[in-house]
């Protein structure tokens, strides 16, 4: 079976991957996501749609981004194990995240839409939204929570230069959850002129869906571009599993390819509940923001409190379809520490000049385990973005790296 018949039998009419998926979502809602859905449904098949996503690509993101071969790191961790890295943090604006906030930009336009609205945690999906928002002409509002605007102040400041709106939400925590809580609350009033943009592959029926369509160009291209330099197809493909999206984008284009696939979860400080953010590997099944999914619970069975050095990675649950993926076998999750996240951040800077993100250090944490251990194999890994944002933060808590400096 070719990998685009799978994604068209996968979700089902009514957003379903098996038995997760889904949109459970106030009434007041559901008009709103109809909407979406047939819209996106009619005009994903549109040419102008799929012409104008292409020249987007290409002429403003800088896509394809390259798949680079790590020889001074592979040779350091051995040499029988080859690590290739799929650069996303050479798409504009330096992470994958711009591959769904482009697409759900122009839907947004082709919908005759003139607001979109999301809300962030640590300011990347504001940023690549309000990126989105610029590029389209459209008027953009951020919802973040006050403790967030304090600690993210060079993305807020981002996101006002690109001329979005940031608004600071001082209710309850203040952080994450009353900032969805507050963007919800805007939807519910707008949703004629407006479309919530979700940050990743999570969320009501279509979003999964959307999120993934948008972002399957990291796998396709990645797939013909190591097939052309090493003349066949990688043994393990990897990416680090947040909500799931620059890791199912990844995947898909390799599920019917006799390829080993893992995703790499973030496992923080330790196993303790609050001290990792590893819901496949932990969690169990459940309903939250909308969708059926492998969630972290505490004994009340309310969201639990998450961890993870990597902001981006730190939530609660993951996307659907890898709750699938994993269920029907095809995909398997592993974990990397906080620990093991910073030694591959300072070794890929130091001995590839590449600074990753946090959040790609896990997925390079992992492809270095597995080299080390000696296994002949080719890794493909998705960088999904780039440490730039991490290095102040990393510099002040873990120093510049003497320790990491050793294999
Ligand atoms: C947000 C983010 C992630 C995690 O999100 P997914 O939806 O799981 O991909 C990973 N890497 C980077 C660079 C990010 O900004």
């Amino acid at each position: 079976m070719d990998y685009r018949t799978y994604l068209k039998n996968y979700p089902d009419k009514d957003g379903k991957f098996g038995k997760f998926g889904g949109a459970y979502l106030p009434p007041e809602l559901e008009p709103a996501m109809k909407e979406i859905t047939d819209a996106y449904l009619t005009i994903c098949h549109s040419s102008k749609f799929i012409t104008e996503l292409r020249r987007i690509r290409k002429e403003f993101q800088g896509r394809p981004t390259p798949v680079y071969h790590c020889e001074r790191l592979s040779e350091k961790l051995g040499g029988k194990c080859q690590i290739y890295l799929k650069r996303e943090d050479l798409n504009h604006s330096g992470a994958h995240k711009l591959n769904h906030c482009m697409g759900e930009g122009l839907l947004a336009k082709f919908l005759g839409k003139k607001r979109i609205i999301a809300e962030t945690g640590a300011g990347q999906h504001g940023v690549a939204l309000a990126t989105a928002a610029a590029f389209f002409g459209l008027e953009c509002t951020i919802y973040m929570g006050e403790v967030d605007v304090a600690k993210q102040a060079p993305n807020v400041a981002r996101m006002k230069v690109l001329g979005t709106n940031v608004v600071s939400v001082s209710r309850g925590q203040k952080t994450l959850k009353e900032a969805v809580d507050a963007a919800f609350e805007d939807y519910c009033e707008n949703y004629k002129d407006t479309i919530y943009c979700i940050g990743s592959a999570v969320g009501p029926h279509p979003f999964p869906m959307m999120v993934r369509d948008f972002q399957y160009v990291v796998g396709e291209e990645a797939r013909e571009q190591f097939k052309e330099m090493t003349g066949f197809l990688p043994d393990v493909v990897t990416a680090c599993v947040g909500g799931g999206s620059n890791s199912i984008g990844m995947f898909l284009p390799f599920i019917n390819d006799p390829v080993e696939i893992v995703g790499v979860e973030p496992m923080g400080l330790g196993e303790k509940t609050g001290d990792n953010a590893a819901s496949m590997t932990y969690g169990s099944e459940g309903i939250m923001h909308g969708f059926n999914s492998i969630m972290l619970k505490d004994e009340k069975g309310e969201p639990a409190p998450v961890y993870s050095v990597a902001s981006g990675l730190d939530y609660p649950s993951v996307g659907p379809e890898h709750a699938f993926l994993r269920e029907i076998g095809r995909v398997k999750y592993d974990v990397a520490s906080d620990e093991e996240a910073i030694d591959a951040f300072f070794k890929l800077s130091r001995y590839e000049g590449i600074i990753p993100a946090l959040e790609s250090s896990h997925a390079l944490a992992y492809a270095m385990r597995r080299a080390k251990a000696g296994e002949a194999a080719f890794i493909l890994v998705n960088l999904s973005g780039r440490g730039d944002k991490d290095v102040d933060y990393v510099i002040e808590k873990y120093g510049t790296g003497e320790k990491y400096k050793d294999f």
